[in-house]
């Protein structure tokens, strides 16, 4: 039978109500499951094209739940972002991968130096405005006596749409106390510049988007990954590629002065540090 314009627009509502009920659902269990510490972390190893060993690794969550099975963290995190669970997310993100990595070896270069690891971990925007953010931070580093040069917070462009005078002003306390602070998904934004700018800043992150078609010399991607490289050098800052898949996408970054790799080429993301802590003193490419 026809569907009529009425019948069309009911089924639209149901269907947007079945939505919402879903998502109830799984702010409930995400909710129970920060409580009862269903969450894990898995890390994904960064290297340094200089020494070409693994230099630190970034922590993502991961969550299985009993009834919804593996749920994707750009799902998950959406619905926390949007509840308000971010925060409890966030900062149990944050206490984990420090106490983590307070335990990871320390290890030899090849230039004879004795290193430390370090631990990123993602920083949302309601995370970053809570007025006990930094304060989070500074207790997250005494209680795992990690290093604060050992940790890096990455932000995301679309952390910060909000107050940049204030974005800075926190970031910058971060900094005061030593941590690190990394501008995440780096040219995806539409203020990229203006953040180089407004922000204080250690390292930019290449979003994958400019990585994937890299190995073609002539694609606007390259072209752009090249500037991306040489502004954030010129203002003293670092530059993290991310998703890096090919070794024609790791010789091009490599070759454009690049100083570090993520991605699938050097290893995904691991359950544990277990696995990357032993490739420590070999080359990874
Ligand atoms: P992100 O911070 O940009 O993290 C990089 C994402 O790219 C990760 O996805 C990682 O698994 C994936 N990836 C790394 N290398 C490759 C590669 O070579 N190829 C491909 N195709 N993908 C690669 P994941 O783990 O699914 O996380 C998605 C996003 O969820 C993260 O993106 C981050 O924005 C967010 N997220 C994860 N954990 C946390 C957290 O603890 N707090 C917050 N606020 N956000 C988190
Ligand atoms: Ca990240
Ligand atoms: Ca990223
Ligand atoms: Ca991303």
């Amino acid at each position: 039978s026809r569907v009529t314009h009425f019948d069309a627009e009911v089924l639209a509502v149901r269907g947007s109500q079945a939505e919402l009920r879903a998502r109830h659902h799984m702010e409930r269990r995400l909710r129970s499951g920060i409580v009862n510490g269903d969450l894990r972390l898995h890390y994904q190893p960064l290297a340094e094209v200089a020494s070409n060993r693994i230099v630190g690794a970034e922590a993502l969550a991961r969550w299985a739940d009993d009834e919804l099975g593996p749920v994707a963290p750009i799902d998950f995190i959406k619905i926390a972002e949007e509840t308000g669970l971010i925060v409890d997310l966030g900062r149990w993100a944050l206490r984990s991968a420090c106490r983590e990595a307070a335990t990871w070896p320390m290890f030899e270069s090849s230039d004879g130096i004795r290193r430390r690891m370090k631990v990123t971990v993602n920083v949302s925007a309601v995370q970053l405005s809570q007025p006990s953010f930094v304060q989070d931070v500074s207790n997250a580093l005494v209680e795992s006596g990690l290093l604060p040069r050992c940790l890096c917070l990455e932000i995301t462009e679309t952390a910060v749409i909000g107050d940049m005078e204030a974005t800075a002003k926190i970031l910058q306390d971060i900094r005061d106390l030593g941590v690190t602070i990394a501008l995440d998904d780096f040219g995806t934004g539409y203020s990229s510049l203006t953040m180089l700018r407004d922000l204080p800043a250690d390292v930019v992150k290449i979003d994958k988007s400019f990585i994937d078609k890299i190995a073609d010399e002539t694609s606007t991607d390259s072209v752009l990954a090249r500037l991306v490289i040489e502004t954030a050098h010129s203002l003293g800052m670092g530059v993290c590629a991310e998703g890096v898949e090919t070794n024609e996408q790791a010789e091009r970054l490599a070759d454009m002065g690049c100083d570090t790799l993520q991605g699938w080429l050097i290893s995904k993301p691991l359950p544990g540090s277990d696995a990357f802590t032993q490739w420590l003193p070999t080359a990874v490419l």
